[in-house]
C-alpha cells in the first residue's frame, strides 16, 4: 500500500531501523548525511537504495524542510554511489517514487538507483 506523505515521520518506519542499526542492511555506501544498500527485492541488475540519515518522509519533505547544504550534500552522495558503483560509463536511471500517484511504500525517502542494463521504457504501464 503506498503511504500518505502527509503523515508525521514514523520513526517506526523499516529504513529508520536500518539507520539506527536496528535491522540489517546490505551496505554499499555510507557517509556523513547518506546510506546506501541493495533493494531485498531487485528489480534490475544493480537497484540501490539511496537514503538521508536525517527523518523525511518524502521528495516533498525533504525538498521543503532539509537545509540547502543537506540537500547538496545528499545529491553528491548519490552521485558518489553512482561513481563508486561504476554506473557512471554505462549510464543509470534514478527513480523516487512520491506519495499515493507515486506508489511510495516506505515513509522515508529514497531514491532508486538502477543500472547493469539498458532501460528502453520511460514509465511502465
Ligand atoms: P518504494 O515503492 O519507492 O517505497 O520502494 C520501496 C523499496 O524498498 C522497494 O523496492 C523494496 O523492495 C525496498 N525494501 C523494502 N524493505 C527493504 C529492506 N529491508 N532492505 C532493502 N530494501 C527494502
Amino acid at each position: 500500500m503506498p503511504i500518505d506523505p502527509r503523515e508525521p515521520y514514523d520513526d517506526t518506519n523499516i529504513f529508520a531501523k536500518i539507520i539506527r542499526g536496528e535491522l540489517p542492511c546490505d551496505k554499499v555506501y555510507e557517509d556523513d548525511v547518506a546510506l546506501a544498500f541493495n533493494d531485498i527485492r531487485p528489480q534490475a541488475p544493480v537497484h540501490v537504495l539511496v537514503i538521508p540519515k536525517g527523518a523525511y518522509v518524502s521528495w516533498d519533505d525533504f525538498t521543503e524542510k532539509a537545509d540547502d547544504g543537506e540537500i547538496a550534500a545528499f545529491m553528491r552522495s548519490v552521485g558518489n554511489v553512482t561513481r563508486q558503483l561504476e554506473l557512471d560509463g554505462p549510464g543509470y536511471r534514478l527513480m523516487v517514487n512520491m506519495g499515493g500517484h507515486g506508489h511510495q511504500e516506505v515513509p522515508h525517502l529514497h531514491v532508486h538507483i538502477f543500472g547493469g542494463r539498458p532501460f528502453f521504457q520511460m514509465i511502465p504501464d
